[in-house]
């Protein structure tokens, strides 16, 4: 499961696509383009039976700033493959402090990278 957070921020969209459950599964699956992943951490992982969670928060970067989305993620095994069924996002704006490391992972201060 940690593989397809991994896709979903390298935009390997084709990836993310053949993974997803055809149930829930967008018809026409595309990525803002206007939009970054810069950063990616998955807080909880795990699976029970057929049935399995990925708890990540995943740092995006557009023309105005950053945005952090979180989401409880839902899989589900069918055949022995995983796919993702659903999840609650949420998505909130990310206003690092000056003195912040920076959220576009340069390890730099922000007030010396892309706050400057
Ligand atoms: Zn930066």
């Amino acid at each position: 499961m940690r593989s397809r957070y991994s896709a979903f921020v390298l935009s390997h969209v084709d990836y993310l696509s053949l993974t997803w459950h055809p149930e829930t599964r967008p018809a026409d699956l595309t990525l803002d383009s206007g939009e970054r992943w810069v950063g990616l951490e998955v807080l909880d992982a795990g699976s029970e039976g057929d049935v399995g969670w990925v708890h990540f928060k995943a740092t995006s970067r557009d023309g105005r700033g950053f945005a952090v989305l979180e989401e409880n993620s839902r899989f589900v095994r069918e055949a022995g493959r995983w796919y993702y069924r659903d999840g609650d996002a949420r998505v909130s704006a990310l206003t690092p402090g000056r003195n912040d490391t920076c959220p576009c992972g340069s390890g730099r201060k922000f007030k010396k990278c892309c706050g400057a």
